[in-house]
């Protein structure tokens, strides 16, 4: 099984008092998925509020109950988000079915719990001090089902754990620990990222390392003949897995390798750029770029974990850091509020579970860049990525009528490329409908995709361009 909710239900399991059903609604909105809310779907059945269920009729007759509800959770076509009762846990055939759910332990210390729960009409919350007995008998019990532990509230950290995203300073010295499974492993990095980190990777992966690939370092890698020689060069059998640490450039070019060598083989990237931490690590798509154009060839391979490690940035050169900025920029403009890495990692994987395979949320995402796409081709890929992102930022907010002081710092000044070349590129780029273009743009309840004549867009164009 993935350690990962994609494509899986998402099972929130903990006790009273944990914050599971606030969580359940907070998740709804973030991975666009449906709740299963085990108590109140029991509560339909009976036609009767819990407490009276467990007077009436017995404990031993509701967890009869909500085995089965569980049961049918798991089993419906569509991943939900199945919040469980605090009790669901100690009866075997709930347990069960969670084995088929990815399953999140919202962990909460028992004074909190109980100071939430205190004076409510819960059948097992009546008296403290079996309130604190129960609390010490089911916290195993979680732990047992749990594939993640979560502190309790903590959104960003469930998203990231249904995505299968390890956040963690450090963590590169404990990566033969966090990539899965027993396998062996191949390690894949750029030459600069290989001389910095390479060391502490191999004697974290210990015996698990059989073979160690360099790449050219920067988009160099991402090339047909560097996945050639990684297919020659990679001796995996189908229960390895390829650990890819470096920037977009390597973990895009490794996780390509990865998805095709053996029709497909595990991968772990571990980001040590800011645009990796953020954006190109997290999601699952890997590509190459062919001479018609970059990302061309590539193939959706979802990581078996993210690691993120930000002391890895550290020594990460401030050219390479401002790219990473832009992409901060963006997610703070998207999700409304101002991200740390973390944030800013949790938000793609919110989007990115939410629509895996890039039909609707996910586009978002490309907010500003129809613009920086137009405009590093017309440059011929001369100018940085990050700032064209700025300058797309910039139009984007101007199309949706938004103040673009919000851009700060990044403060994008017009490039001097070729203004047909800029537009055809953009067309290029872009689904037409008549004579109009699909961009997104920020509307008052958030991210959309909306249609804007072209005239306008091009308007908008021209002025990133002196
Ligand atoms: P990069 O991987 O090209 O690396 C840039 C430079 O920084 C290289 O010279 C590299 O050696 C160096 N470097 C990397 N980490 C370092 C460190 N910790 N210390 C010192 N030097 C370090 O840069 P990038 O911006 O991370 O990646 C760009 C690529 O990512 C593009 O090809 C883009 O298409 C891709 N991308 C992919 C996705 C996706 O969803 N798959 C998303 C965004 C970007």
């Amino acid at each position: 099984m993935p350690l990962n909710a994609v494509d899986r239900h998402l099972a929130l399991v903990g006790f009273m008092g944990a914050g599971k059903t606030t969580m359940a609604g907070v998740l709804r909105s973030r991975l666009g998925r449906s709740v299963v809310d085990v108590d109140t779907q029991i509560e339909a059945r009976y036609r009767d509020p819990i407490p009276q269920i467990f007077e009436e009729r017995g404990e031993p007759a509701f967890r009869r109950v909500e085995a089965y509800v569980v049961g049918s959770a798991v089993e419906r076509r569509h991943p939900t988000i199945i919040d469980l009762g605090g009790g669901a846990v100690t009866f075997p055939d709930t347990r069960d079915p969670l084995a088929d759910a990815f399953t999140v332990f919202l962990d909460v210390d028992v004074d909190t719990a109980w100071s939430r729960v205190r004076g409510s009409d819960r059948p097992l919350a009546r008296d403290e001090g079996d309130f604190r007995r129960l609390f010490e008998d089911r916290r195993p019990l979680y732990l047992d089902v749990a594939d993640a532990v979560v502190a309790s509230g903590d959104a960003d950290g469930v998203v990231l754990a249904a995505a299968g995203v390890h956040h963690e300073p450090g963590a590169i010295d404990r990566l033969g620990d966090l990539v899965p499974g027993d396998g062996s492993v191949a390690l894949v990095a750029d030459e600069t990222v290989m001389g910095i980190y390479g060391p502490r990777a191999r004697q974290a992966l210990g015996d698990r390392l059989t073979t160690v690939h360099e790449l050219p370092s920067g988009e160099a890698a991402k090339h047909v003949g560097v996945v050639e020689r990684l297919w020659s060069e990679l001796t995996l059998d189908r229960g390895g897995t390829v650990v890819a640490l470096g920037g977009g450039s390597v973990t895009d070019t490794a996780g390509f390798a990865a998805a095709t060598y053996l029709r497909g083989v595990a991968w772990v990237p571990v980001p040590t750029t800011l645009v990796g931490q953020v954006d190109a690590a997290i999601g699952g798509k890997t590509a190459i770029d062919i001479p018609q154009g970059k990302n061309l060839a590539g193939a959706f391979h979802w990581p078996a974990r993210v690691v993120i490690d930000e002391t890895l940035i550290e020594t990460l050169p401030e050219r390479e850091r401002r790219q990473g900025l832009a992409e901060l920029v963006k997610t703070r403009l998207l999700a409304g509020d101002e991200p740390d890495v973390r944030g800013a990692a949790a938000y793609k994987a919110g989007l990115c579970l939410n629509d895996p395979h890039d039909r609707h949320v996910r586009q978002w995402l490309y907010l500003g860049h129809t613009f920086a796409h137009a405009l590093e081709a017309a440059a011929g890929y001369e100018l940085a990525h990050g700032d064209a992102v700025a300058l797309g930022l910039l139009a984007a907010l101007r199309l949706s009528g938004r103040d673009p002081s919000v851009l700060g710092a990044l403060d994008p000044q017009p490039v001097p490329v070729d203004r047909e070349r800029a537009w055809e590129a953009l067309l290029r780029d872009k689904k037409r409908t008549g004579d109009a273009i699909n961009l997104v743009l920020l509307g008052d309840d958030g991210p959309r995709v909306e249609s804007r004549p072209a005239d306008e867009v091009r308007a908008a164009l021209d002025t990133l361009i002196r």
